[in-house]
């Protein structure tokens, strides 16, 4: 069976009303920041996770910048973030004058290593004057952004219980993690705001976008505020913060109502393609798939295996129109970040940099398109 055709990583997968949706704010003129699908995308999403109030943005990285102002962070404080993360998490954190405070990742969720997380809190923090600082230079730290990190998610009880110790505000970064849960619960419910993302590549798609969640009135409208010119008269122009245009427009999120309501299709479709990929990959060469607590049950966002075959696996599949991605490069290695604090003790996020490989996830993959991809990883490695 030869490859005829380009198989991609993850695209967007335009399947139900999004087309009449679009055509409605074209033809009424509505495709502005102002629009009646702005709302609905808004309350779809919220309910969807179940939190009582979204609030839309122009995409992911801004809703964090958003989420991360509204928690109190402030020029000079830390930010803990997991050293392995895209690298919107970090730069949301730069954009407030703060700076990452890097934690390892855990081998096998490749998530925030707890462990050293726990550890350097009891060990390098102390509490003065009711906020957190870190010991060795007396800074701040402002807040902690869990990253779901490829839509899984790290023990939340465990997780919790160590970070309510300290006052220290948690910011979700759920951008990959719609639709996955934690003893039921859906990610992005676990801290006081949360961002989900939906740029392309992303388990549902506006072609940019992103929306904050929240339970509490007062921080939505706060929100809703600063991400729309903090416009404080309905008749004038009268501002009464520094505002951001962040606002998602009506068209795009049109386009979200429609990719909405295929979310429930979208995840069974992602849970089936990881099955298959897990049945099918299970000891071929010496595979091995990021661990999921039973507590989980992930969206399958994007299909990543670890091997320490990866740069022949990589060659041999994008020579095959097989679309493979390495992970991200850990913030260390980037050039902004690579003098940030780095609490690690074995740098397992460079490990993990150095034998992920993502394989092609989308919605839209055929069920013969995942026999071909399993079909080339075994002729490459097996
Ligand atoms: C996608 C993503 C973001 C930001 O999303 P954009 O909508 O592209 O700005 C932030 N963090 C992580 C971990 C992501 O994967």
């Amino acid at each position: 069976m030869s490859n005829e055709k380009f198989i991609p990583l993850s695209v967007p997968n335009i399947a139900g009303n999004e087309w009449k949706y679009v055509k409605e704010c074209l033809d009424t003129g509505w495709i502005s920041s102002v629009g009646t699908y702005v709302t609905r995308f808004e309350e779809m999403v919220a309910s969807f996770v179940g939190a009582r109030y979204g609030i839309a943005a122009v995409n992911g990285t801004a809703a964090l910048h958003i989420a991360l102002l509204l928690s109190g962070v402030k020029q000079n404080d830390y930010v803990i973030l997991s050293n392995l993360t895209f690298v919107a998490s970090a730069n949301s954190i730069k954009y407030l004058g703060a700076e990452p405070l890097l934690i390892d990742a855990d081998p096998d969720l490749w998530q925030m290593d707890l462990d050293l997380l726990e550890e350097f809190l009891e060990n390098e923090t102390d509490e003065r004057n009711g906020s957190l600082i870190y010991i060795k230079d007396g800074r701040r730290i402002g807040a902690i952004m869990p990253v779901h990190i490829l839509g899984n998610m790290f023990d939340m009880d465990r997780f919790l219980s160590i970070v309510k110790k300290y006052p220290l505000p948690v910011v979700e970064d759920s951008t990959e993690a719609l639709g996955t849960t934690y003893k039921g619960k859906s990610a992005g419910t676990f801290s006081p705001l949360a961002c989900f993302s939906f740029n392309g590549n992303k388990i549902i798609s506006t072609g940019g976008g992103g929306v904050i969640v929240t339970d509490d009135e007062a921080l939505a409208k706060h929100a809703k505020h600063l991400t729309t010119t903090a416009k404080a008269s309905p008749d004038e122009y009268y501002h009464d913060e520094i505002g951001y245009n962040y606002r998602l427009v009506n068209v795009l999120a049109a386009i979200g109502v429609g990719q909405m309501e295929l979310l429930p299709s979208f995840i069974k479709r992602k849970k089936e393609c990881v099955s298959f990929y897990k049945n099918e990959l299970k000891g071929v060469a010496d595979i091995r798939f990021q661990q999921e607590l039973k507590e989980v049950d992930t969206n399958g966002w994007l299909f990543t295996i670890q091997t320490d075959k990866q740069h022949q696996l990589l060659a041999h599949l994008n020579v095959n129109k097989i679309l493979s991605r390495r992970f991200w490069m850990p913030m260390n290695k980037l050039p902004m970040y690579k003098d940030c604090l780095y609490v690690q003790q074995r740098n397992n996020a460079d490990y993990i940099y150095n034998t992920c490989l993502s394989i092609p996830s989308s919605t839209s993959i055929t069920d013969e398109e995942l026999g071909i991809v399993v079909n080339e990883i075994k002729a490459a490695i097996g």
